[in-house]
């Protein structure tokens, strides 16, 4: 029996799982590390403390499993996408902490280049839109506020990574200095049509070519791990992706129109698009789903901001649940939410509508709006903007979805998946092994060993539950529009009060 480690490297927390042969999930180690808020807006991560707590995990599971390292035929990793690290060559030592996604110090250095008019640029080179969220401002940060960095990065012996490339470089003990496609795709700095570092965005950002890692494939051996780690044993890396492009791949959304759903705090939809990068007219972004053997494929992304975090409101804020969960249980008490919507913009509104200014609101209230109709709209609320989301899709490629695939937190609820299914008339598939990040970096390292070739993986994805369209679509449209009109309302309101 062949198994695989996968080390999923996430915002909050390391994890480290072991995979079987058939992708079942044999063991997982996890360990939370510190959050660190220097000043409001800003968040940092030690990068040797996620180096320790990704090592401690590795060793928890597999005493967990009753493995030895011997026994691990490959590493596949996934990780938080766009945190930005910076190390010294010679001493492995970071030169600061590192710049996590969410951080926004860098959010006036993207105002100042969309006045520079640099943005459709980046839109048409990168994919991306031009925001404080990618990797080219927090190192252009880092490099102007340590001075001597600069010098020394020119020279080659400071080095720039995503978290993907900090681990591999310590698994090989400085040997690798390298990212994959999917992680490359999220820096600002990468040209996802000529793939390369793009000239014109280094010079803007004067940022040294030299200090950047080489873009390898997503799957495939890049290196045998330090033996010194792993009590001797020689095991290869040979798998890589981002976080949501590795969920992707975990779906197995191997064909143009497949599209998989996160349903966590916010919502991540990610819709293959094949061989071919398209260009969003509807406020998408176009990233590299991965690239294996120099051919490439792309994804068009879109996000919410607010979806699992309406369900946390409705529990912390409003006290109305005790638990996430119990939303399914008060939902399922009335058979309708009779024309309550709750449009939960708590942080402005994202794709398609991206309006930053926009507030919450909740409409169509009576005398005999209940507790369990308002959480039935909130959670509904999660499905009407998933349909947002993958209409905009459908606009850009053309391809109608024919199943969407589900993971996270929420995707636990089937209230919610029944409903989605009713709003979108497509099949829900929600799959038997929901660790779809961590499974598919596994996919990857597997693919990457020739353990598995895509279409055994296609034959691995296993449906644990089928939500099907219950809905007629004259009642799905009616609500749909219902909530279209709620947002366009909201959107109004916030103007107004501004
Ligand atoms: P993240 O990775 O963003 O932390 P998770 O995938 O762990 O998110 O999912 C957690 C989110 O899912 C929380 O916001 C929580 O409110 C929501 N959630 C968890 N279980 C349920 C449920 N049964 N019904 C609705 N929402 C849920």
């Amino acid at each position: 029996m062949k198994y695989i480690l996968s080390l999923d490297q996430g915002t909050t927390s390391c994890r480290s799982i072991i995979f079987d042969q058939q992708g079942r999930i044999v063991s997982i180690g996890q360990k939370e590390f510190r959050q660190i808020y220097p000043q409001p807006g800003w968040v940092e991560h030690d990068p040797i403390e996620i180096w320790n707590t990704q090592l401690q995990t590795i060793r928890d599971a597999l005493q967990a499993a009753f493995l030895k390292f011997s026994d691990i035929a490959a590493i596949g990793i996934t990780n938080q996408r766009e945190t930005t690290v910076v190390w010294d060559k010679k001493t492995g030592q970071p030169v600061c902490n590192a710049i996590v996604w969410q951080d926004r110090r860098t959010a006036s250095l993207c105002d100042k280049l969309k006045a520079e008019g640099l943005e459709s640029y980046i839109r048409q080179n990168t994919g991306l839109v031009a925001d404080a969220y990618f990797s080219a401002t927090k190192l252009h940060w880092i490099l102007e506020h340590f001075p001597h960095v600069r010098q020394k990065a020119q020279a080659g012996q400071v080095l720039f990574g995503t978290i993907d490339s900090w681990l591999i470089w310590n698994l090989t003990k400085g040997w690798l200095h390298v990212t994959d496609y999917s992680n490359a795709s999220r820096t600002m700095l990468y040209n996802i049509h000529k793939l390369e570092w793009d000239a014109t965005l280094l010079e803007y950002f004067n940022i040294p070519r030299a200090m950047l890692p080489e873009v390898c494939s997503s799957a495939g051996i890049l290196e045998i791990a330090d033996k010194s780690l792993f009590e001797g044993a020689e095991i290869p890396i040979a798998g890589v992706a981002g976080d949501q492009q590795a969920a992707l791949f975990g779906h197995a959304c191997f064909q143009a129109g497949m599209a998989k759903n996160t349903y966590g705090t916010g919502c991540f939809l990610l819709k293959h698009t094949g061989k071919t990068p398209v260009r969003s007219k509807h406020g998408l972004i176009t990233t590299i789903a991965w690239g294996i053997d120099q051919q490439i494929e792309y994804a068009l992304e879109g996000s919410v901001f607010i979806a699992g975090a309406a369900v946390q409101w409705l529990r912390d804020g409003l006290k109305l649940i005790d638990h996430a969960a119990d939303s399914e249980y008060f939902a399922s008490k009335v058979p309708h939410s009779e024309g309550v919507y709750v449009v939960p913009a708590f942080a402005g509104l994202g794709t398609p509508y991206w309006d930053m200014y926009a507030r919450g609101a909740i409409f169509g209230l009576t005398r005999g709006t209940t507790k369990a109709h308002l959480i039935r709209a909130t959670l509904e609320s999660l499905a009407f903007q998933t349909r947002d989301v993958l209409d905009a899709m459908t606009k850009d490629d053309g391809l109608a979805l024919k199943t969407l695939r589900v993971d996270g937190g929420a995707a636990a609820n089937n209230l919610l998946m029944q409903f989605q299914a009713d709003i979108l008339g497509v099949e829900v598939q929600r799959p038997e092994v929901i660790e779809t990040a961590a499974r598919g970096a596994a996919f990857l390292a597997g693919a990457g060993i020739g353990l598995w070739t895509k279409d055994q993986i296609a034959q691995l994805w296993k449906v644990e539950t089928t939500f099907r369209p219950q809905m007629n679509s004259y009642e799905a449209e009616k609500r749909y529009h219902g909530w279209q009109e709620a947002v366009r309302r909201t959107m109004n309101w916030s103007k107004i009060v501004q």
